[in-house]
């Protein structure tokens, strides 16, 4: 799973996940909109164009899913109750896998029943190059004796480790930088996919 708010999607959660199926060999990665991200303010468009956007630039991209439970759900969407339907569908054997960048997991702590996270999935962290601040004490203790140096240690078992990866082509490209942008009609060409530039322009999203 990746989630995010993904307002809108872009290059470096697209080619992050393209580089997780590989690196960790999983069979498909779910890329989850949230529809009330519960530690952030309003997203700037509706969960779905969030979502209509992340189709379009996931196109037919091998083992990447857009995946819309989470605006089906009431309330906050929270990762614990989006990662216990993904371990009720695929079964208490499964290998599954919450992934977030470095700046997500610094807040990590501060999220709904963060220790439940890691008695459902696996949790994978990607660095970021314009995210690179050390732990804080309460996240810490959270992680304390969950870390994993390598993929093969973390899918030994289907729940509960903790690995940090640093994927060969990290991008220092984030959302917010991209509705700077948009909203002062600078370029945004080669940050998204084209299909997604193309919508947006389109549709005069994301405007002042
Ligand atoms: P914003 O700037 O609005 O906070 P964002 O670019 O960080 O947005 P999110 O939708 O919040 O995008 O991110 C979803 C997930 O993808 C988070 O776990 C985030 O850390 C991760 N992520 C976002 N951008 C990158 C990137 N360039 N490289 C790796 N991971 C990323």
């Amino acid at each position: 799973m990746l989630g995010g708010t993904f307002d809108p999607v872009h290059l470096g959660h697209l080619r992050s996940a393209v580089e997780l199926h590989e690196a960790l060999g999983l069979d498909r990665v779910h890329m989850i909109p949230a529809a009330k991200p519960p530690l952030r303010g309003e997203p700037r468009v509706t969960p779905e164009e969030r979502l209509t956007l992340l189709r379009l630039g996931i196109g037919d991209t091998p083992g990447l899913v857009a995946d819309p439970r989470e605006l089906r759900r009431d309330g906050p969407s929270y990762s614990a109750d989006t990662l216990a339907e993904l371990r009720r569908e695929y079964g208490p054997e499964a290998r599954l896998v919450m992934a977030l960048g470095h700046d997500a997991f610094l807040r990590l702590a501060e999220w709904h029943a963060p220790s439940r996270l890691f008695e459902l999935a696996h949790l994978v962290v990607i660095d970021r190059p314009d995210h690179e601040a050390p732990l804080p004490d309460a996240l810490a203790a959270l992680v304390a004796g969950r870390e994993v140096d390598a993929v093969a240690a973390l899918m030994a078992a289907p729940s509960g480790g903790l690995l940090r990866l640093r994927l060969p082509s990290r991008m220092a490209i984030s959302a917010t930088e991209l509705r700077r942008r948009l909203a002062e009609g600078r370029s945004v060409r080669y940050l998204l996919p084209e299909a997604v530039e193309a919508r947006i322009l389109d549709h005069g999203l994301y405007r002042q």
